[in-house]
């Protein structure tokens, strides 16, 4: 994973495949994340009041200009924007941070649930966990996953089969025809009231009428047009989730996709599930699998934001993009800026949960870094291997057409700024 550049640039040296540069890149990168949770430890012991703003924290004042830091490599410490670039990229983090709040409405999640054959799902969810439970007793294991786990799988299966629909051009409403892409077209008054902010115009290849497809970030709307592309199938999942009584996260990543987290209690960790793909706990999926290159993932929730990249890129040499957008010290005030905003009117014992959970989090996080940085390792010597665990199984390339859009996801005048729906 990148970080601001504070050293001298360095030759880089190879091994066959490996650069000796990166590595010790990523073994600095450990060292910092290591020190700064025993510092954030350390903070927490010394004050008993519930956590500042990182931003109006003395300890983190005091860490920052201690003169240590000119001699040996500090943790990173949130540090607020310092010019217009990095201004413009937290202030896009906060519009995107607000998606999944828009779930918080019990109207909206009843309406969702009148939509979803439940009896149906939560029968399916019933069997698959019984007989998960059967397998784990016959092979002396403990089971892998919980009920609420199996239910969201099916819903999973359900939205990808049943409820929504991919759309990259809509057909022609007049004669059926396949329509092809003419350009953005001005919302109408009955679009724009409905939350369309943008609409794709489409031209018929049979009867040539102008075709309209408006991309809604409302999902409220999407439960009625139950159609789009990643942008709406992402958000409106997400909300099913919600609505089915899982924590979820909308994960938003800079090359232009979304997806979904949701919170195992079982597990006690945050799965990665991707409703265009119908896929479950595959984190790898976009690097290992279809071979991307990601900079920055960030997962957004009711309780706040998290950099969640190092779930998906595990090698942040062989897949990762650099994290040039902004500063890392001015990217984590931005997410404890988020943070702080979601979690101030909460009680004391949430917010202690909350951090006992982002604790464990970035100890799994660290984890996946260190553990595909001792594989790296060990693939230096020939015929060494390794055991594979957790969810460190490759997946295979399963990049389909939905995969293929996203090598050029932006169509005309697409903007990042644009929520959800700005997405693929
Ligand atoms: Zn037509």
């Amino acid at each position: 994973m990148a970080n601001k550049p504070q050293r001298a640039p360095r030759a880089s040296v190879s091994t066959g495949d490996f650069d000796v540069t990166e590595f010790s890149k990523e073994f600095e990168n450990l060292m910092r994340s290591k020190k700064f949770n025993a510092f954030q430890l350390q903070s927490r012991c010394d004050s008993r009041t519930s956590s500042p703003a990182p931003s109006q924290s003395p300890h983190f004042a005091a860490a920052t200009t201690s003169p240590r830091s000119t001699s040996c490599p500090l943790p990173i410490m949130p540090h607020p924007p310092r010019d217009a670039v990095s201004v413009k990229f937290c202030n896009l983090l906060r519009v995107l941070s607000v998606t999944p709040t828009k779930y918080e409405n019990p109207g909206l999640l009843d309406d969702a649930l009148t939509a979803i054959p439940l009896d149906r799902l939560y029968a399916e969810a019933d069997d698959e966990h019984q007989i998960h439970q059967a397998q784990s007793a016959s092979v002396g294991k403990k089971p892998q996953w919980g009920y609420q786990d199996f239910v969201i799988q099916s819903l999973l299966k359900w939205f990808k089969k049943s409820f929504f629909t991919w759309v990259n051009n809509p057909q022609c409403s007049r004669c059926y025809m396949p329509t092809i892409v003419h350009g953005m077209v001005p919302p109408t008054p009955d679009e724009t009231a409905r939350g369309a902010t943008r609409v794709e115009g489409y031209k018929c290849a049979g009867c040539g009428a102008l075709e309209r497809f408006p991309r809604y970030s409302d999902v409220w709307q999407l439960l009625q047009t139950r159609c789009g592309r990643v942008g709406e199938w992402a958000n409106c999942f997400t909300m099913l989730c919600r609505a089915l009584g899982s924590r979820v996260r909308w994960v938003w990543n800079s090359e232009d996709y979304v997806w979904t987290e949701v919170y195992s209690e079982h597990q006690r960790r945050w799965v990665h599930v991707d409703a265009c793909e119908g896929v479950w706990d595959q984190p790898r999926l976009y690097t290992e699998g279809w071979g991307r290159k990601l900079s920055y993932c960030i997962a957004f929730s009711i309780d706040g934001a998290t950099d969640v990249t190092r779930r998906y890129v595990r090698n942040a040499a062989k897949h990762g993009l650099p994290r040039n957008r902004v500063p890392e010290d001015v990217l984590l005030w931005g997410i404890y800026e988020i943070r702080r905003i979601r979690r101030e009117k909460l009680p004391e014992h949430e917010h202690q949960r909350l951090r006992k959970e982002d604790e464990r989090e970035e100890r799994d996080l660290r984890m996946f870094t260190m553990s595909a940085l001792a594989k790296e390792i060990t693939s230096l010597f020939p015929g060494a291997s390794r055991p594979v665990r957790g969810d460190e199984h490759k997946t295979p390339l399963t990049q389909d057409q939905d995969a293929a859009q996203w090598v050029n996801p932006r169509q005309q005048g697409e903007s990042e700024n644009s929520g959800p729906d700005g997405h693929r």
